[in-house]
């Protein structure tokens, strides 16, 4: 730390990603990207749009928008993309958290909720999550702050039911109610069909899982035109050409391109299913992940010892240190053959370690 830092961030715990090294290859199963290369559509138009970038990317994102209320059905005035959904999330915090205004999320979920409330000094809750990981909904009525809900949950995958959300909007009706859907694709039921109904509620979803777009950086956020233009505001104050132009461009693809994006989902919850059954089947306990990923534990290792052995096989995972889940690892569901090749060495470890 220079001696330049403000004061304010001298304690700060900034997001740790996961790894992404490159001194060997790994079948890169720790941070929850799609198997699956982006649609062709998305590259095409990609490449075309590289030979426009003397140009400034439009900051209205309407080409962009045009397609995605095609593909959704909400209006033109209650979208609006940015540079991954993380920037979305921030400009929810920005925007509708304060000192006076905190923020409620549960105690195991996505780590960035923490980190930015951290770095806007917005007083925060966490909400311990019941016993099994799954969240009791009456916890998070007249919380007086502003709730973030990853739905489906990360890292445990579990779902709220539409209408479990939908008991959370009315008991909350003046606070915004952010509702994460980065892993909504794979199984759980998207809250956009509500925006309409409450004027309370921010959905939030990316491109970089289900539409295998991580590196190219493409958030979304729906919601009534009100908390729109509130987050626009925010937008336009600190970089308001926040979405690139060939990005843009890419997800004007990747929507376009349906029948790609759907298979690869179906391919995934496939795969899904396949390696909860085979770890089940080597003793594993798992939650009823929606995601396109499982979290498991097993009594024969210890979540640490798995983590390691598994790199040193060549083969990346997440563990979190957490108490209450560090017996667990976070594997993304990738292709069917990378999902075989983990089997095979966890079966290996397992072997080993008896
Ligand atoms: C991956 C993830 C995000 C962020 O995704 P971006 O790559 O920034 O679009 C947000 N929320 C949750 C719960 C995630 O897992």
């Amino acid at each position: 730390m220079s001696k330049f830092l403000s004061q304010k961030f001298s304690g700060l715990a900034p997001y740790v990603p996961g790894e992404q090294p490159k001194e060997r290859k790994y079948i890169k199963l720790n941070t929850n990207e799609s198997p699956f290369k982006p649609s062709r559509t998305a590259i095409k138009l990609s490449n075309k749009a590289s030979k426009g970038v003397q140009l400034y990317s439009d900051p209205e994102c309407k080409a962009l928008i045009k397609e995605f209320i095609a593909y959704s059905g909400v209006k033109e005035n209650q979208v609006l993309f940015t540079n991954g959904s993380d920037e979305i999330l921030n400009f929810a915090f920005m925007a509708f958290c304060d000192k006076e205004k905190g923020a409620m999320f549960p105690d195991i979920t996505y780590g960035f909720y923490q980190v930015f409330a951290s770095l806007y000094g917005i007083d925060y809750k966490k909400v311990p999550l019941k016993e099994d990981f799954s969240i009791q909904v009456e916890d998070y009525f007249n919380a007086g702050r502003t709730i973030f809900i990853a739905n489906p949950n990360a890292p445990t995958g579990l779902n709220l039911s539409l209408d479990e959300i939908e008991q959370i909007l009315k008991e909350n009706t003046d606070s915004v109610v952010v509702i994460d859907e980065a892993y909504v694709d794979f199984g759980g039921e998207s809250a956009i069909k509500l925006i309409n109904k409450y004027d309370n509620l921010l959905v939030t979803q990316t491109f970089s899982k289900s539409r295998s777009m991580a590196g190219a950086r493409l958030g979304v956020g729906i919601a009534n035109q009100k908390l729109i233009e509130d987050l626009v505001k925010i937008k336009y104050s600190q970089n308001p050409y926040n979405v690139n132009a060939i990005t843009m461009a890419m997800g004007i693809g990747s929507l376009r391109d349906k029948k790609y994006f759907i298979d690869n989902c179906e391919k995934i919850k496939a795969n899904r299913h396949y390696i909860s059954e085979e770890l089940k089947k080597l003793g594993f306990t798992l939650t009823d992940s929606s995601a396109n990923f499982v979290f498991c534990k097993s009594d024969k290792i210890s979540g640490e010892e798995l983590n390691k052995k598994l790199k040193e096989k060549g083969i990346l995972v997440r563990h979190f240190s957490g108490e209450r889940i560090c017996e667990y690892n976070r594997i993304t569901v990738g292709s069917k053959t990378q999902m075989q090749a983990l089997i095979k060495a966890i079966k290996e470890i397992l072997e080993e370690t008896k």
